[in-house]
């Protein structure tokens, strides 16, 4: 494996930064990751539009252009031989001193790692998951809100942890005022008389690429799909709940916190929706 660092490719177990870096020492940088199908790096324009967002709102100057950082991300797939997977994409603040001053930093660090990875088993998809409610809240602050994709995961790794003390594979956040914002690493939408609402960005879910597939797909069948606040009430009586990620993909939830959703399988518009997404998945995009 070859993973992409300080402007070249190295072998994975060569692979290391310096304990001065601020993305280490003060989670000072940003990410993505980007799924490539079949050789079709999904959405990679969307992704690179939130990641130079993201790199804006924190000041942080990334060492190449669009068309550069596309480059080097094909460049590591090849490398890699990779038709399918997860690409990992890493930009932090770079090396300084150990004091916060992001300024004595003088160059962002930029790391490209590809896998072959695909997030849940396929026969999740078939069963759906069970998720429960996590108590760790959103924050929603206006420049470092989820919006800004970057290195502060605590509050997902928080829900992740109650996620697996309570057995299952994913939990939903709420933010501070009790409504819905999304996953540890997805976004969630439900389905109620047919109509698809997904949290808006400003309740504090990352406005997530899959998402905005799905909201695509959705309409593109007919559905009517819009964004709009809900609590866990609306969740527990929904008919359909599914999550949205760039590793899991459009996945269905049968339970939340114990309580069944809909008949308690993968329901028929969510199987429509996950269909469709997969009919796009190796079109949009780059080669
Ligand atoms: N929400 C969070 C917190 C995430 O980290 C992710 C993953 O990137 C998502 C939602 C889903 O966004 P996307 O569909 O762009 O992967």
């Amino acid at each position: 494996q070859l993973i992409f660092l300080a402007g070249q490719l190295v072998k994975k177990q060569d692979a290391k930064i310096s304990v001065y870096d601020h993305g280490f020492l003060y989670g000072d940088g940003i990410f993505e990751g980007i799924r490539v199908y079949n050789g079709n790096i999904f959405r990679l324009e969307e992704h690179l539009i939130r990641l130079y967002e993201s790199a804006q709102s924190i000041m942080l100057s990334i060492p190449y252009n669009i068309d550069e950082l596309t480059t080097i991300i094909i460049d590591t797939i090849k490398a890699n031989e990779l038709q399918s997977g997860y690409i990992r994409l890493v930009i932090t603040r770079g090396i300084g001193d150990l004091g916060i001053d992001p300024f004595k930093c003088k160059n962002a660090s930029v790391i490209v790692i590809v896998e072959p990875l695909a997030l849940f088993p396929e026969e999740l998809y078939q069963t759906g998951l069970k998720i429960v409610s996590a108590s760790t809240r959103r924050n929603r602050s206006d420049v470092l809100s989820p919006k800004t994709k970057s290195l502060n995961y605590l509050n997902n790794v928080l829900v992740k942890i109650e996620a697996n003390l309570a057995g299952v594979p994913e939990a939903l956040m709420m933010n501070t005022d009790g409504y819905v914002a999304e996953g540890s690493a997805d976004n969630i939408f439900i389905i109620k008389n047919k109509e698809l609402i997904t949290p808006p960005g400003y309740i504090g879910a990352l406005e997530g690429i899959t998402r905005n597939a799905v909201l695509e797909v959705a309409r593109s069948k007919g559905y009517v799909a819009r964004e709009d606040v809900f609590t866990r009430h609306d969740v527990y009586v929904a008919d359909e709940v599914f999550l949205t990620g760039t590793a899991a993909e459009v996945i269905a939830v049968i339970e939340v916190d114990g309580r069944i959703i809909g008949s308690g399988k993968p329901g028929e518009i969510t199987n429509d929706i996950l269909q469709g997404f997969r009919e796009i998945v190796e079109l949009d995009g780059v080669k």
